[in-house]
């Protein structure tokens, strides 16, 4: 008997009964399943296979808590998790995020999202995302250390370079990245890729830490470019102030882009001048002292401080958001189409509202999802996985050409699976084409 064709509304209501208040994995799955509803209508074998029920159902989720002790000898508690969302095509691949806002439903987007990102990058990795909802705002580097190696001592059993690779996100840089490699390592007693974004000293990447931000502009550049256009002279709006935000920035000053803000969780700052090298690596050095404000750069540098607010009312021609998921609404991206911004790049996961979207789906705003456009990092990523199972490593040149090629390739696939007319819609290309490689090989692997 073949099964039905899938209805958009009915499908959405289904999902939100088998998974209750998971709002951002419903946002995240219903900003996808339209653009893949035409592909899975037209395929009985898809529809026969429950391809679009399976594809939004983790193959696995793992919770576990994380009990650890802090400087005044009390044990803290907090809850950890890693979701296994598909490894159709790979491993199990993407970072850990430590913040308190991290749930379910959070992992559950982002490891749904990182299942069409990997497939873009052309790299063998399937999707997963992990983390918990310890703050490490405030506290010391020890505390910070012994959480991490609470954390592995339950999460070491999951992993494995053929089984999931975790990697850092929002709070879990190389420091961190360091401290669970050293758990796991002590643990297992096996030195081997099990995470990536290493020290280069024991088998990290060069360029992993840039890689996410230079993507973002070099993925802005081949926007541009199709459009006969190009990042000399543009005023760019980048919100943020980790390292894709720095990245992003230092690679659009050195393509002549005039970067006039970046931000954090308590505002932006607006540099009129537009920010220099200079500049980049004092707030990279500022922002690694743990709890400072950017509210310091406008002292320091001939800037404003505005307090509590999002850079999107500041004019300009690109706008970058690289802090977090949500952080763009509709006002914002309205805001910023009146001030005569052209391309709106998403260098965060998820960063514009579901709002914010339909705003830009209205509009001649060029945008770029984040899947494809900060796909970069996990790129990079991949090829680290690459050199630790060769134990040997590529060079910094090698890896910022591989880099551009990456991205360049997940242009033109987004480009080509998403171009109706003379309009491109990456966001649609981005679904169709990040689909097509996990669907085939989720059908060629049958069901069980
Ligand atoms: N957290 C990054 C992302 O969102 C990188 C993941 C990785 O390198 O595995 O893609």
């Amino acid at each position: 008997m073949s099964q039905s064709k899938i209805d958009l509304d009915d499908f959405m209501s289904d999902l939100k009964d088998r998974t209750p208040h998971e709002d951002a994995f419903h946002q995240a799955v219903s900003e996808v399943v339209p653009d893949l509803l035409p592909l899975i209508n037209d395929n009985e074998d898809y529809r026969t296979a429950g391809l679009l029920h399976r594809l939004t159902e983790p193959d696995r989720v793992i919770s576990f808590r994380v009990e650890w002790r802090d400087d005044d000898n009390i044990v803290q508690v907090n809850r950890g998790h890693r979701v296994q969302f598909n490894s159709a095509i790979g491993p199990y691949k993407g970072g850990l995020r430590f913040h308190p806002t991290v749930d379910l439903s959070m992992l559950k987007f982002l490891g749904f999202e990182q299942t069409f990102k990997n497939a873009l990058t052309g790299l063998p990795m399937g999707g997963g995302k992990g983390g918990a909802d310890f703050d490490p705002s405030g506290r010391s580097d020890a505390e910070i250390m012994r959480f991490c190696q609470s954390f592995m001592l339950e999460l070491y059993r999951h992993i494995g370079p053929d089984v999931d690779v975790p990697a850092g996100d929002i709070n879990v840089g190389a420091r961190e990245i360091g401290w669970l490699f050293g758990a796991y390592k002590r643990i297992r007693n096996q030195f081997e890729g099990v995470l990536t974004g290493k020290g280069l000293s024991y088998g990290g990447s060069a360029m992993r830490t840039e890689a996410t931000g230079y993507g973002v502009v070099q993925f802005l550049g081949h926007v541009l470019d199709h459009k006969d256009d190009s990042i000399e002279d543009k005023t760019i709006v980048i919100s943020g102030a980790g390292n894709v935000a720095t990245y992003a920035a230092e690679l659009a000053v050195e393509r002549g882009g005039k970067v006039v803000t970046l931000s954090d969780s308590g505002g932006y700052i607006h540099d009129e001048e537009g920010l220099t090298q200079e500049k980049i690596d004092w707030v990279r050095d500022h922002k690694a002292k743990s709890g400072t404000s950017l509210e310091a750069y406008a002292d320091e540098f001939d800037a404003t401080w505005h307090s509590d607010e999002a850079p999107w009312g500041v004019t300009c021609e690109i706008a970058l958001p690289c802090a977090t998921q949500n952080e763009l609404d509709a006002d914002g991206v309205k805001a910023l189409i009146d001030n005569g911004c052209i391309a709106l790049i998403e260098g965060a996961n998820m960063p514009t509202t579901s709002e914010g979207k339909k705003v830009v789906a209205d509009s001649d705003l060029l945008f770029a999802p984040g899947k494809a456009a900060n796909a970069g990092g996990v790129a990079v990523s991949g090829l680290e996985i690459s050199q630790n199972k060769m134990r040997r490593d590529l060079s910094r040149d090698e890896l910022a050409d591989e880099l551009q090629t990456i991205m360049k390739d997940i242009h033109d696939k987004c480009a080509d699976a998403g171009t109706d007319g003379d309009k491109v819609d990456y966001a649609k290309g981005a679904n169709v084409a990040g689909f097509k490689k996990v669907a085939d090989a989720m059908m060629a692997q049958g069901v069980f």
